[in-house]
């Protein structure tokens, strides 16, 4: 029987355990998580689960009925790669392939660990934390104007905070958009009756108000910080599985790591993209759920002999903010062309981006449809009529 140890019982390693048993892997599945809670989906923590409209979000999986081994609370500490041995705080673990899913943790603003009032949102703790904050309806100072820090924004409005949001860059997500779309989405802020202050660098935390490197004081009763994640690795210092520069696991294009029977998956791996022809490190959902099929389709091909599953996706996520739904399909960083479908001061609206004619990556704002029939045209690759794209009137199809 072999046996298959998960480290990271988040959505990539849960969805990997749950992968195997579908696709009838028969060894034994064991899924090693460092935190104490049954296993969760984190998008509902900056949404439901954070405005108490939800209890928690366990995901529902019966993993005693799966055959699936659970040791929550259990932090890995090392791998020992030549000797098919995960070091834990509870003892070594003998495998006989391995899966990394220990995803990402949240940047912490220098200087600010430990500071009482400033929060992190990443973990179920961390939403528990921040729900008697949000009821408590203080001045919250956010930092950091990204896809964490505009739903928290949104959820602390709902509740009746006052809200304030300082930003190093001079618009919202600059790290992940373009400006020409993304300076569309700071007005959302003023919309929701949050003030969004760009241009601004947190110089210190003081009891009560964060102050600025002008030295602005804003008023802070807490303070959110949502500056990125990075990937949760720095356990495998020393294992010699290779780490990219954001200190990613770096995978191959079948998500095996440079050691034999290592695979890595989710937040905490990068991947080459055969189809954007770079390596893509995506802290998103769906890149959670994908991967580990392929992950679990590797590992019993392996045993067979098969020729091995190639990961090569076409990422997707989706945002809540600010009573906008945004979602987000493909890779835009090659594109020779930016066509708009709609008017973005408008409720509804989409972006093209087009490579050669080809649709290669595509924002959705409240056009859910545009999403779906755009993330098939960008994964068929299929040659396109830039004219008619413009018009939103139109279905999103080929020439
Ligand atoms: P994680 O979910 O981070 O899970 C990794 C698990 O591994 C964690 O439980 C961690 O405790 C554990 N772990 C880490 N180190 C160790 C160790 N050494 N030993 C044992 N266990 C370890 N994406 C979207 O597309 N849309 C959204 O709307 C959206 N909303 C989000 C909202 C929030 C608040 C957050 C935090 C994320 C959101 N995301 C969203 C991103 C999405 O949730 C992540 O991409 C996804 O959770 C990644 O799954 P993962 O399993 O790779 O990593």
């Amino acid at each position: 029987q072999r046996r298959v140890v998960v480290v990271g019982a988040g959505m990539a390693g849960v969805q990997t355990a749950v992968a195997l048993r579908e696709q009838g892997f028969t060894g034994t599945v064991t899924l090693i998580g460092a935190e104490p809670h049954q296993p969760y989906d984190r998008p509902p923590l900056s949404k439901a689960v954070l405005l108490g409209k939800a209890e928690g979000s366990a995901f529902d999986v019966d993993f005693e009925a799966l055959g699936i081994e659970l040791r929550l609370g259990r932090e890995a500490l090392g791998v020992r790669p030549g000797e098919h041995e995960l070091e834990t705080g509870a003892g070594p673990v003998p495998y006989d392939v391995l899966v990394l899913a220990t995803g990402a943790e949240p940047i912490m603003l220098p200087g600010t660990e430990g500071v009482p009032g400033v929060h992190l949102l990443r973990t179920l703790d961390d939403a528990e934390r921040l729900r008697p904050v949000l009821a408590r309806q203080h001045d919250i100072v956010v930092v950091g104007a990204g896809w964490i820090g505009a739903e928290f924004a949104t959820a602390a409005r709902e509740a009746g905070c006052t809200v304030t949001v300082v930003e190093a860059a001079d618009r919202p997500l600059a790290g992940a958009l373009p400006a020409e779309v993304a300076t569309r989405m700071a007005g959302w802020y003023a919309d929701a009756g949050a003030v969004l202050r760009t241009h601004a660098r947190v110089a210190r935390i003081e009891p009560g108000a964060v102050v600025l490197d002008d030295h602005t004081r804003v008023p802070a009763g807490a303070v959110v910080v949502g500056i990125g994640a990075r990937p949760a690795t720095a356990w495998l210092t020393g294992s010699g599985i290779e780490l990219g520069a954001h200190r990613e696991v770096v995978a191959d294009a079948h998500l095996r790591t440079s050691a034999p029977d290592v695979y890595a998956v989710g937040d905490c791996a990068s991947f080459p993209s055969g189809r954007y022809g770079e390596r893509l490190l995506v802290h998103h959902w769906d890149n959670a759920l994908q991967g580990p099929r392929t992950v679990a389709a590797n590992i019993i091909g392996e045993a067979t002999g098969e020729p091995s599953a190639v990961y090569d996706p076409v990422p997707y996520f989706w945002s809540e903010q600010f009573g906008r739904f945004v979602q987000y399909a493909g890779h835009h960083t090659s594109a020779d062309t930016t066509l708009w479908r709609g008017d973005p001061a408008g409720p509804a609206w989409s972006v093209c981006w087009l490579r050669e004619n080809r649709l290669i990556a595509l924002l959705a704002v409240g056009r859910p449809r545009d999403l779906a029939q755009g993330r098939r045209l960008i994964e068929a690759g299929t040659v396109m009529d830039p004219r008619l794209l413009a018009d939103p009137a139109k279905p999103l199809k080929a020439a």
